[in-house]
């Protein structure tokens, strides 16, 4: 009988993450400076992000050692399990073999303090005892409030007020690990302040809560920022996830023709492809399809202009060469699927630009259509981001029904949808619309970038 489940024991977690810096021929931009435009130095970055994480973002080492007390954090819940979506399979009757990778196990329930519990810790280990950031829907919030909680350090979460206002349970996940959530904008900024005495009631954005996060940390000495994805040293941090799924379909005697993941700021599906890149770029798998999915609400790789712009609405942060929709971009609120961020990661922008990764936006009501069906045969109820991967997995594996191929496709499953359940029940009860973001919207957003010659 094939095997549903493919595990690795614990002495058997990757001991180093894999840096795809080193084999890159094409390396991102470099980070410039928000306001003289100029590279941006480690001294600039000194007062947001401890040295060493500092150093792991321009790093050229192939691997980087992953401390041992980090290990035995991980353990709690690593190496996560690789199944064989069987029962998925024999529902849609496809031919092709389908993987994922389960990242729902950890404490928060995703992918994310696979990074979170690592900048702690090297927070920790420079004398930082505070840290604040901005969330979303809450995830990346809650991860960083149970890494700050293990590392007894405070944690001050700007939560995006639409969602601060809409979903209570993840606000209540970070408080029960101790962290502090205030709805951005909040009272707690003078970025806030400005932006509440012209709309009390503004509904907040990624990038607005960003703002604040590293306004806060700029300014008080016990304190540094935190961010959750995007960066080269959080996307290094995430391949623990490709590491070990490459060495569960190998013990499945398998190799992927196709990887699939959903993409916000591209930190889940970096970690999970990346340790496949060096196969694709020395000629092994040159057939590897890499494929990243995102919303039509928020169409970052699809829709927006590969160019500097600022990562953070206040334009107080870093600017990156990335594949942008403008940082004053504000995402609908009617889209239920999170990924919202208006830039995506150096890495994947670099890879997708030379055509070695691909992407696709999709409707969110197919792409919960096709997490109700995996729920139905694997019993996973997904979050709605990882429901975007499930749904360019499903039509890779019909499109293989009608070809007859036996294709080995292969997703990040990011995270577990339980506090996600509002979204399941618009879904189920009709009242879920789907939206394209306007094209005209976007281009007015792209006029705001920086005049910097690309
Ligand atoms: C945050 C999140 C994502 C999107 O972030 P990336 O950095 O693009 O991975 C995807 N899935 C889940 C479950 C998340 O919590």
């Amino acid at each position: 009988m094939d095997r549903t489940k493919i595990l690795l024991g614990e002495n058997e977690l990757p001991r180093q993450w894999y840096n795809v810096l080193a084999d890159l021929p094409f390396p991102p931009a470099p980070y410039l400076h928000p306001v003289t435009f100029e590279p941006i130095t480690p001294q600039d970055l000194a007062p947001l992000f401890p040295q060493e994480l500092i150093k792991q973002e321009v790093s050229q080492d192939r691997f980087v050692d992953i401390p041992d007390e980090l290990l035995d954090i991980y353990s709690l819940w690593r190496p996560t399990p690789l199944y064989r979506a069987r029962r998925w399979e024999r529902a849609l009757g496809t031919p092709a073999r389908i993987y994922y990778k389960w990242e729902g196990v950890s404490p928060p329930g995703s992918h994310k303090p696979n990074t979170a519990v690592a900048q702690a810790y090297y927070n920790k280990k420079e004398g930082i005892n505070r840290l604040s950031t901005e969330t979303g829907a809450g995830q990346w919030g809650s991860a960083l409030a149970f890494a700050c909680n293990i590392f007894n350090m405070e944690c001050k979460v700007y939560m995006v007020n639409v969602s601060y206002r809409q979903k209570p349970y993840r606000r209540i996940l970070m408080e029960t690990w101790g962290a502090t959530v205030v709805p951005s904008p909040s009272k707690d900024t003078n970025y806030g302040r400005a932006l509440l005495a012209e709309n009390p009631d503004a509904s907040g954005s990624l990038g607005i809560a960003i703002s604040e996060a590293v306004e806060d940390a700029a300014q008080r000495d016990d304190t540094k920022y935190s961010l959750g994805s995007v960066l080269n040293h959080v996307l290094m941090h995430q391949t623990v996830v490709g590491l070990e799924a490459k060495r569960q379909l190998e013990m499945a005697g398998d190799y992927p023709d196709v990887l699939v993941g959903c993409v916000g700021g591209g930190s889940n599906f970096g970690g999970f492809f990346l340790p496949f890149v060096p196969d694709k770029l020395s000629g092994k798998a040159e057939s590897l399809r890499i494929v990243c999915v995102e919303p039509e609400a928020c169409p970052t790789l699809t829709g927006g202009l590969y160019a500097f712009d600022w990562g953070d609405t206040a334009k107080t942060g870093p600017i990156a060469r990335m594949h942008t929709l403008g940082h004053g971009f504000v995402p609908p609120p009617i889209h239920a699927g999170g990924l919202r961020y208006h830039g995506m990661a150096p890495i994947i922008c670099a890879l997708y630009d030379r055509g070695l990764v691909e992407a696709i936006a999709l409707a969110q009501t197919k792409v919960f259509e096709a997490a109700v069906s995996f729920a139905r045969a694997e019993g996973f109820v997904v979050a709605p981001e990882t429901a975007h991967a499930v749904k360019a997995v499903m039509d890779e594996a019909l499109s293989c029904k009608e070809s007859g191929e036996a294709k080995v496709i292969a997703f990040n499953s990011s995270g577990h949808g339980h506090f996600d359940l509002g979204a399941y029940e618009s879904f189920l009860s009709n009242e879920l619309e789907d939206y394209r973001y306007p094209t005209e919207q976007i281009r007015a957003s792209l006029e705001e970038l920086p005049r910097i010659d690309q």
